[in-house]
């Protein structure tokens, strides 16, 4: 497929899990794709590679006008830079509210405005934000998390109604449990590893983890050109898990 041939697009997180299968997707679909990350290690050709923290909003800036120059243009932004948390309200404090609310929701604010004026240039400008299940389930043991992701689909949809007009559109999309770096290093940490992703692979009426590649499907419907109707939506990639409202397996 070349769907995305002459496009330009911008992946934020994207040397690892869902953001690195999504670049090299879109790469492979024939867009010149730039990644920006704070730790760009391993991200070689085609991908351009672009270090900067999202939590820094003159190196993000930096980074965004450095790719929109360098691809000469840009078309799609995808918002995937995020970090987790877990535990209860009372398990974080003050401080790791902010940090985490830092990266995941204002790091997406941070990039879209850097990206918004080089967006409204292009005549198929979308942004895709990565969002959760946890925006809308209810999971337990995080609460700080999921009102990350809550703000992340909220800032969705007004961005969306923001910028239709100009021809932007704006989605979100809310996986489940993904097989990524992030969850190896949750597994890994976790007493039984085996045990813990059984139940991860459980909660799902699929009965397993979804993939990056799954995401990046995803990610590039919304992205592109055959998505050209759609502005303001989630786009469940969770095994059935919201949907289906299945007790686990
Ligand atoms: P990952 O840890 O494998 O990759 C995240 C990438 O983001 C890394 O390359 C990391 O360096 C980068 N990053 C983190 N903080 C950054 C910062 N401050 N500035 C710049 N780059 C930064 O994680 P993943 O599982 O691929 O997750 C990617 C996104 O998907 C996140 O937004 C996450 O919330 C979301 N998500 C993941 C899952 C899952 O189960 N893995 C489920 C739902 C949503």
């Amino acid at each position: 497929m070349s769907d995305f041939a002459g496009l330009k697009a911008l992946v934020t997180g994207g040397a690892s899990g869902i953001g690195r299968a999504t670049a090299d997707l879109l790469a492979a679909r024939g867009a010149r794709v730039a990644v920006l990350d704070r730790d760009v290690t391993g991200v070689g050709k085609p991908l351009l590679a672009y270090r900067a923290d999202v939590t820094d909003d003159t190196s993000v800036r930096t980074a965004v006008e450095r790719a929109a120059e360098d691809l000469a243009g840009l078309d799609v932004l995808v918002n995937n830079a995020g970090i987790g948390a877990q535990g209860t309200v009372e398990d974080n404090d003050d401080t790791e509210w902010h940090r985490v609310f830092d990266v995941n929701v204002l790091g997406m604010v941070r990039t879209a405005r850097a990206a918004l004026p080089r967006l409204r240039r292009s005549s198929h400008a979308a942004i895709v934000n990565i969002c959760s299940i946890a925006a809308t389930a209810g999971l337990p043991q995080r609460a700080l998390y999921s009102a990350t992701k809550g703000a992340v689909y909220a800032l969705t949809l007004a961005m969306a109604a923001d910028h239709v007009r100009e021809g932007i559109r704006v989605n979100c999309v809310n996986p489940g449990t993904v097989d990524t770096p992030w969850v190896g290093r949750l597994l890994d940490a976790a007493p039984d590893p085996a045990a813990e992703r059984a139940a991860l692979a459980g909660r799902q009426p699929t009965g397993r983890l979804v993939t990056a590649a799954e995401v990046a499907g995803a990610i590039a419907y919304l992205a592109g050109p055959l998505s050209g109707a759609t502005t303001g939506t989630a786009l469940a990639v969770d095994g059935g898990m919201q949907g289906l409202r299945l007790r686990p397996a």
